[in-house]
């Protein structure tokens, strides 16, 4: 089957503007690269964001899978979020390669050390996969990239791109083709459940403290100053107001370092509003502060360790923060961790998540699996890519760029702080990303991401999950000459299923 089905130009003509105006008219944008709008008055323009014109095809037992594995990932990584003692031992080894990571983690255990405020945590995770086949072999199954456990980015856009897809096809925007048709182009609940995981919190800090629901707590998003992809949180904050009237603030870390005020007493923090009262903050949502760029000063790491400090339940806390490094990653795939991590009535789900792993190797001297990380990295790396602990996008090596990558270190003690992974060559397809005005056709991938929720109580060690959801999905789609996916680091777009 040819897909996507070809366009005459007055078709293309009437899909690309179709597309645009209802992208526009229904938020799905963001704020302009200074290139495209070099003045921009009062903050005042937004352009498209960055779709395919199309819906990419994607097997509908393979977007299944990955659903149904969301809650037990969720679940494994509220376990590790428990456990402090695997994860220190994890962070310990990459003492005095990674000062970001070693930062962070001196942080919370300083904090502990003195005892938290608040127990209750709240992850908005996003579990990232690609397709992979084996050779010769029929079926694809899914192979994962990554899992967030802090600022998990796009899920608002991406429900307004399943809601953009299905509205080109209902409009006959698309020429017909056996592949779409409405069954196969799902609602995606992406915005609404992610907005629920944050009100569930507020709800449950609002009973706890056994507060009515009153406009004097708020939610408090802590953005980057100057973000792009300020209207993926936009409708989240929307969401939050019209459907579980909970109010939102947003503020940069540094705003809040002179804003946020807390309680001695009771650790309650406190933030003004603009119209002159004092708000109680019940949740803190991380936009920002997952790179070291977030904390250009000592002020920004002050304010970060004044809102862990804080009553206010964290999404994420710093250890839950931590819990999504790629060297837990890594440290999970090895044999035995997931069975330290679950009762033996989990065996099925282990192995189902166990199928979607690919191979990952440590890089330190001292372990078996390390040398070979080494020597592979060194020696055969056209199979793989190097991955330090960070996130955002475009901070990996591949391939044959990791030798020099790795000989220009100041020494192979610091291999430790990366991680190598075998590559996924998921099959290409075809598709046209749309990106500021412009149709670029060609080979495609898609990156499939899975979000999920948990609310938790880590002052349980069992039984403690009061909320764990699915919720909804992001399908991104770069061009196949690109190895990196990230839509805000501009290499890719999103993009909707359609499920074959
Ligand atoms: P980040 O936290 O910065 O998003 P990722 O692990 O998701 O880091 O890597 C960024 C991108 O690199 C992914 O979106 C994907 O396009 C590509 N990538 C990462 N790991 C692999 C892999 N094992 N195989 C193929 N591509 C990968
Ligand atoms: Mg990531
Ligand atoms: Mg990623």
């Amino acid at each position: 089957m040819a897909y996507p089905p070809s366009l005459t130009e007055a078709q293309k003509q009437y899909l690309h503007s179709s597309l645009t105006d209802y992208a526009l008219a229904h938020g799905l944008v963001v704020r302009p690269a200074d290139s495209l709008a070099p003045t921009n008055p009062s903050n005042t323009l937004a352009t498209a964001a960055p779709v395919t014109l199309f819906p990419s095809l994607f097997p509908r037992e393979a977007w299944m899978e990955a659903r149904d594995v969301q809650e037990m990932y969720n679940e494994l990584y509220v376990r590790v979020s428990r456990d402090e003692k695997w994860l220190g031992e994890v962070m310990e080894s990459l003492k005095g390669v990674d000062e970001f990571m070693e930062r962070l983690w001196a942080m919370h255990l300083k904090l502990r050390a003195s005892g938290f405020a608040q127990s209750l945590s709240l992850g908005l995770f996003r579990s990232d996969y690609l397709l992979h086949q084996a050779e010769g072999d029929e079926e694809v199954s899914i192979k994962q990239v990554e899992f967030n456990t802090v600022s998990s980015s796009f899920g608002a856009l991406s429900t307004r791109v399943s809601d953009l897809h299905r509205h080109l096809f209902s409009i006959g925007a698309f020429p017909s083709s056996p592949a779409l048709n409405m069954d196969a182009l799902p609602a995606n609940p992406a915005l609404d459940e992610l907005a629920a995981g944050l009100a569930a919190a507020h709800e449950a800090y609002l009973a706890q403290q056994r507060k009515q629901k009153k406009n004097n707590v708020v939610i408090l998003f802590v953005v980057q100053p100057g973000e792009r992809n300020a209207f993926d949180q936009r409708w989240l904050e929307y969401t939050l107001l019209k459907t579980h009237s909970t109010p939102v603030l947003r503020h940069t870390l540094a705003e809040l370092h002179s804003l946020a005020h807390i309680s001695p007493s009771t650790s309650v923090l406190t933030i003004p509003h603009p119209s002159g009262t004092t708000v109680e903050v019940s949740t803190v949502y991380f936009r920002a502060g997952y790179a070291p760029t977030d904390f250009p000063t000592q002020t920004e790491w002050d304010a970060r360790e004044m809102l862990e400090r804080s009553m206010a339940i964290k999404c994420p806390t710093l250890i839950t923060h931590l819990a999504g490094a790629k060297k837990v990653q890594q440290r999970l795939a090895e044999p035995n961790q997931l069975e330290y991590f679950f009762p033996s009535s989990y065996s099925n789900l282990i192995s189902r998540l166990r199928r979607t792993f690919t191979a990952l190797y440590p890089m330190d001297a001292h372990s078996q699996p390390g040398k070979l990380g080494r020597h592979l990295a060194l020696q055969n790396p056209e199979k793989y890519v190097l991955k330090p602990q960070r996130e955002g996008g475009g901070n990996n090596i591949y391939r044959t760029k990791i030798p020099t990558f790795l000989n220009s270190l100041p020494s192979d003690a610091h291999f430790d702080a990366y991680i190598l992974m075998e590559l996924i060559e998921p099959p290409a397809a075809r598709n046209t990303i749309v990106r500021g005005g412009e149709l670029l056709e060609g080979g495609v991938v898609g990156e499939l991401g899975v979000y999920g929720v948990a609310l938790w109580d880590a002052a349980e060690n069992e039984g403690g999950l009061r909320v764990n959801r699915e919720a909804g999905w992001l399908l991104r789609t770069k061009g196949v000459e690109s190895e990196e996916g990230g839509v805000a680091a501009g290499y890719g777009c999103v993009d909707s299923v359609c499920l074959v």
